[in-house]
């Protein structure tokens, strides 16, 4: 090689090294991601993959124990990442407002924390799966607690009952204002949802009681379950979702807007919660396949955490049997597993197979 073409080589080589350094630049500077944090064009061809592979999954049925739910367009699908530097990579029925449904427990529980510390939360509601279905009685009966966790009807009525305000409409406005923060976006109550639920929930009237009896819940007990109707009444996209889950994976800071709405040290509880609980009685075959904190809703929603990277957030109305959503479940083990999201992975945290030997 001449020395001109020494020379030259060296200059591709710097300007290379250069243009990946400005790339990487800005992630070091504001430390808002894991740098082990999958890069912008390998999470955007991800998505477009596992869109495209399960659109025309048809597998599961919408719930029709809310006569609203089973009314909305089965078909509908939508599929959002928001990274915890604030990256939006969406696709399908984005703007689709459903209801946010039981994901809202996550967000009430971690309110309950802001207002009373995480260890009365843990104290009063508990956090054990219950191994029965969400609105399961027997479990209210048979388990020590009660309660549960925050994240089955339950244990979630309860910690409704935890939020402080001087009347219902207070409390109801503090939790909606809250999500609102949490997604940064104002959030609204989808009325006729709302309506549907609030016409046919006598079994969570009757769980609410069954807490009275055991002194597990610290409110009145239907005003508890009101309350807890309308939180589940929230409409969201699945961007708006997705950013909810981004905040919990940036350490309680919403992307959006940069405001702190949780506390950094309630974070490691929330998604404990939600690893234990977030899919009900399927929690552990998540934890086995997908290895990620997450939050199902019967309107079709699941959103899952990937901590200092971000989150995704997919929306498909139908369920399978514990109610959770059988396209959501499909595209966020797909995309989990493409970006080594699984936590239990050192994978996760960068360490590839092999890297250790
Ligand atoms: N609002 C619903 C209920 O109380 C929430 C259940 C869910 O999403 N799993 O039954």
């Amino acid at each position: 090689m001449s020395v001109m073409q020494l020379r030259a080589k060296r200059v591709v080589v710097a300007i290379f090294v250069a243009v990946n350094f400005l790339s990487e630049a800005p992630l070091a500077l504001g430390q808002k991601v894991s740098p082990v944090a999958a890069r912008r064009e390998q999470v955007q061809a991800v998505v477009r993959e596992a869109y495209d592979k399960f659109r025309s999954d048809t597998s599961g049925k919408n719930a029709d124990y809310i006569p609203y739910l089973a009314q909305v367009d089965s078909k509908l699908f939508g599929v959002a990442v928001v990274t915890t530097d604030n990256q939006t990579f969406s696709l399908g029925d984005i703007d689709y407002s459903f209801s946010i449904q039981s994901i809202s427990k996550v967000f009430t529980a971690a309110l309950a924390m802001e207002e009373l510390g995480a260890d009365k939360v843990f104290q009063r509601i508990g956090n054990e799966p219950t191994g029965r279905a969400f609105n399961s009685v027997n479990a209210v009966v048979d388990m020590p607690t009660h309660t549960g966790n925050p994240l089955v009807n339950a244990g979630a009525i309860a910690t409704t009952s935890l939020i402080s305000g001087q009347n219902a409409n207070e409390k109801w406005n503090k939790i909606l204002n809250f999500y609102g923060k949490v997604a940064g976006e104002k959030l609204a109550l989808i009325d006729q949802v709302y309506k549907s639920e609030a016409a046919t929930n006598a079994g969570n009237k009757a769980l609410s009681m069954l807490l009275a009896k055991y002194d597990r819940i610290y409110a009145d007990p239907f005003e508890s379950v009101d309350i807890y109707t309308k939180q589940c009444s929230v409409g969201v996209n699945v961007v708006q979702l997705a950013r909810m889950g981004a905040t919990l994976a940036n350490n309680g800071v919403n992307p959006k807007t940069g405001e702190k709405v949780i506390k950094s040290e309630d974070v490691p509880y929330i998604l404990s919660v939600m690893m234990m609980a977030g899919l009900y009685d399927g929690s552990g075959g998540w934890a086995w396949h997908v290895g990620l904190p997450a939050k199902s809703g019967v309107g079709g929603g699941i959103v899952a955490i990937a901590p200092g990277k971000g989150a995704i957030a997919v929306f498909g109305p139908r369920l399978d049997e514990a109610g959770n959503s059988v396209k959501a479940q499909r595209v966020i083990e797909y995309v989990a597993r493409k970006l080594d999201y699984n936590l239990f992975s050192p994978a996760s945290f960068g360490l590839k197979a092999g890297a250790t030997q």
